[in-house]
């Protein structure tokens, strides 16, 4: 008895002890909500460890026994329906709530049905094991597929087994002919025992899922850059450079580089606020008009630049003109609606194997003519050197 008490005891401490990682992470994480569920459900289920260290003395063991039960199921349900929302799977509380009532009731209903029979056994374990199911199926059915989704969803389908092996384990070992004597019984130490590695793992996992999401989302908005809405320059280069040498036959695709044009003096003549609002849409232009496949950042400044994947250096050409045509005619808040804000635009088609940087060095020059040459304009890029002196190489031969 002195066994599976401690082990009670232990699985007391452990689920209080999600209990405080789930509301750490709920303060920390967009996940509040379902970590909070889930914080609720591991400290429900955690008061079946108390029913179940009272129940060989009170007067009123079914009460506690049934008590035990509905501690535990109420648990799983609220993390189900915490997971739901995380993985927007979500579970309707109706629902939830007919479930809980009606295997509550059939609890209450085998009470008297003796212990180590294969219905007792099977009406007490099935509801747990059909929660876990329901739970892990969510997670299988969310486009969310990391190693720590997958193993969360292996943990969970583990767990449903394990209450599905148990109703054969119970009346193979015995597990006491009244609850009170289940505390006694070899079964309750070992299920205890195998009950608390599986919430352990499973509960390890979901923390380590909504961890995830915090350094997920950390990283995002670190490669942010919250006035225009695009990437700043590190999320730009994170982004771009694995996209460089996926084109395949295509190419590399083009680069386009733009800067505002006499900025200075627009933040000088109308204030930083309406300096702001250019930047602000001038990040509207560009996403809306690059492709979907395309990535755009601001690498400081009122710099920007775009990156085509397996984009011709024309075609990026035609864009880099759209561009500067949507942004020279749009109204921007805080300007006289007689202001154009233009900007400059240099483009440059990548050379297979070309690094990014040598590529943005060959734009800037682009971008550089467009400056010198009048403003509010598009220069295309020369190809770079290696190219050219291959080109003039052919030409001699020929
Ligand atoms: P050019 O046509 O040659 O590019 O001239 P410019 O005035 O645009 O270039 P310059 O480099 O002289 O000035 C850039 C200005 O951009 C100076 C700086 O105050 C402004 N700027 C940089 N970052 C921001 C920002 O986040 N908000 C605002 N409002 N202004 C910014
Ligand atoms: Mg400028
Ligand atoms: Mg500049």
């Amino acid at each position: 008895m002195g066994g599976a008490i401690s082990l009670l005891a232990v699985n007391f401490i452990i689920a209080q002890v999600f209990v405080v990682a789930f509301l750490v992470i709920a303060a920390k994480s967009r996940a509040r909500r379902p970590a909070i569920w889930c914080a609720a459900g591991f400290a429900v289920a955690s008061l079946s460890a108390v029913f179940e260290t009272v129940l060989p003395f009170t007067p009123v063991p079914k009460l506690f026994a049934v008590g035990a039960f509905a501690s535990v199921l109420g648990g799983f349900l609220l993390i189900r329906f915490g997971l739901g929302l995380f993985y927007q799977v979500p579970a309707k509380p109706p629902h939830l709530t007919v479930f809980f009532a009606a295997c509550v009731a059939l609890d209450l209903a085998i009470y008297e049905l003796p212990r180590g029979t294969f219905q007792h056994a099977f009406f007490y374990q099935m509801p747990f094991c059909l929660v876990q199911a329901w739970t892990a199926a969510s997670v299988l059915r969310s486009e969310r597929r990391s190693q720590a989704d997958r193993l969360l969803f292996w943990l969970l389908a583990l767990s449903a087994i394990y209450y599905l092996v148990k109703i054969y384990a119970a009346i193979a070992a015995g597990s006491g002919t009244t609850a009170a004597d289940y505390l006694t019984s070899t079964f309750a130490l070992i299920s205890q025992a195998l009950g608390a590695m599986l919430i352990v793992a499973a509960g390890v996992a979901m923390l380590g899922v909504m961890v995830k999401e915090i350094i997920d989302e950390a990283r995002a908005s670190s490669e942010l850059d919250p006035l225009s809405g695009l990437c700043n320059r590190r999320g730009f280069l994170e982004r771009a450079v694995p996209l460089l040498h996926d084109g395949g036959d295509d190419g590399p695709g083009a680069l386009i580089l733009a800067d505002l044009d006499r900025f200075k003096l627009v933040n000088d003549t109308y204030g930083h606020h309406a300096g702001d609002e250019v930047i602000r849409q001038f990040g509207r232009v560009l996403l809306d008009l690059m492709p979907g496949q395309a990535v755009a950042g601001r690498l400081g400044g009122e710099e920007f630049a775009v990156f085509l994947p397996r984009v011709s250096l024309a075609d990026a050409r035609v864009l880099a003109h759209g561009m500067r045509a949507a942004l020279a005619s749009r109204g921007i808040e805080g300007l006289p609606e007689t202001v154009a804000v233009t900007a400059s635009f240099g483009v440059a088609a990548i050379a297979a194997e070309e690094l990014l940087e040598m590529a943005m060095r060959r734009v800037d020059k682009a971008l550089y003519a467009a400056k010198t040459g009048g403003r509010n304009r598009v220069e295309c890029a020369d190809p770079p050197m290696r190219i050219v002196a291959s080109a003039g190489s052919q030409r001699m031969q020929s």
